[in-house]
């Protein structure tokens, strides 16, 4: 298939470039400058201009932005939406994180529906963030599922930039459920939601000090920065990149995924169980890391949300990493870029 991929840069985005080139999918993937371009075309000299190439979009949050990148000879067959900010250094909510979102997704659906008529299937990464209802803490009777969507509002998205990133990821995800119901494009939607996604970076493009921001956590663990007391956990629930990735492969090629939300995850875990299996893993960070007696970092003693997973094993039959193999993967990955 031809895809067109967006944000080609980002730490997601890296391994489903690469599953779909594995897969024989013809790929254009956005990035925002050459330079991206460049370090992503340096890293797959084996791949001809036929099966990867570029387009530059330097901010999806501009109306128009993809009306260029999705017309191709040949035509693309399929769209992948990865773009969108996760970071919290932002000072203007709406400038920074809402509006890339919710004017990247729509955005990239109106230029697909009038300059792309081939796309029949367009495949969005949404979040868990836009299920999880964050008002309800860590609510140990309810189970999460596709079923469940954030009721966070417009006013309650501006208070902070959790709760603007929260927001965006929700409102760019019912957009794009709205615009199939108002438009009735010629193409399908498929959205994947994962929560707290964790696994091996990819070196070309990447910093210890400009890491991706779901990683961070482990790399602070292995700085040291738990040592004393170990963080709070925040969201329980994780994935990793690249069975993620393979989701979103999967999606494009796998009929069962046409206009369905997939709740992505593999089960739980802790901040204490990172810094457990860092040490394990890895003895010479152990005098970094914190020991069985140093607090934090543990499950909510009253426990925490139930998950239902088995659409996304069900209808892409796939089977999840375990954490210790996400965890050593990463940190060896890490080790690559200096840690
Ligand atoms: P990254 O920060 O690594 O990737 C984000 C990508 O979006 C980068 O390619 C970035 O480009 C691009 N981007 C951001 N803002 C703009 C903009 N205004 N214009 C053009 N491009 C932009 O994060 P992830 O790979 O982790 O995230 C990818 C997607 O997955 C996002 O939609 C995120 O919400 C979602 N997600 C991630 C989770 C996680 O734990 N990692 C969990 C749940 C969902 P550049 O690098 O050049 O700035």
């Amino acid at each position: 298939m031809r895809v067109l991929l967006t944000g080609g840069s980002g730490f997601i985005a890296a391994h489903v470039l690469d599953i779909l080139l594995d897969h024989g999918h013809s790929v254009v993937t956005t990035v925002r400058s050459q330079q991206k371009a460049r370090a992503i075309a340096d890293a797959h000299t084996s791949y001809g201009k036929d099966k990867l190439d570029f387009a530059i979009v330097e901010d999806i949050a501009q109306e128009n932005a993809f009306d260029e990148a999705v017309k191709s000879d040949p035509p693309f067959e399929a769209v992948i939406h990865t773009a969108s900010p996760f970071h919290f250094n932002v000072t203007d909510v709406q400038k920074q994180l809402l509006d890339p979102a919710i004017i990247g997704t729509t955005g990239i659906l109106k230029s697909v529906k009038k300059s792309a008529p081939s796309v029949k299937k367009v495949v969005i990464t949404s979040s868990f963030a836009s299920i999880i209802n964050p008002f309800k803490g860590t609510w140990p009777e309810h189970t999460y599922s596709e079923a469940d969507w954030n009721p966070i509002t417009s006013e309650q998205a501006v208070e902070n930039p959790a709760a603007g990133y929260r927001a965006s990821k929700t409102f760019a995800e019912r957009a794009a459920w709205d615009f199939l119901e108002k438009e009735k494009p010629n193409f399908t939607i498929s959205t994947m939601c994962p929560p707290l996604v964790l696994g091996p970076i990819v070196h070309y493009l990447n910093s210890l000090n400009g890491l991706n921001t779901s990683n961070q956590r482990i790399r602070d663990i292995m700085q040291g920065k738990a040592k004393d007391e170990i963080p709070e956990t925040g969201t329980f629930i994780w994935v990793d990149v690249r069975d993620l990735a393979l989701c979103h492969v999967l999606s494009i090629e796998k009929e069962e995924a046409a206009n369905k939300r997939f709740f992505i995850t593999a089960g739980y875990f802790s901040n204490k169980e990172i810094a457990q299996v860092v040490g394990k893993e890895y003895p010479q960070y152990k005098d970094q890391l914190p020991t069985e007696k140093t607090p934090g970092g543990d499950y909510p003693k009253d426990g925490v949300y139930k998950i239902d997973n088995s659409r996304v094993k069900e209808l892409l039959g796939i089977k999840f990493r375990s954490f210790e193999e996400s965890i050593k993967d990463t940190v060896k990955s890490l080790q690559a870029v200096g840690a």
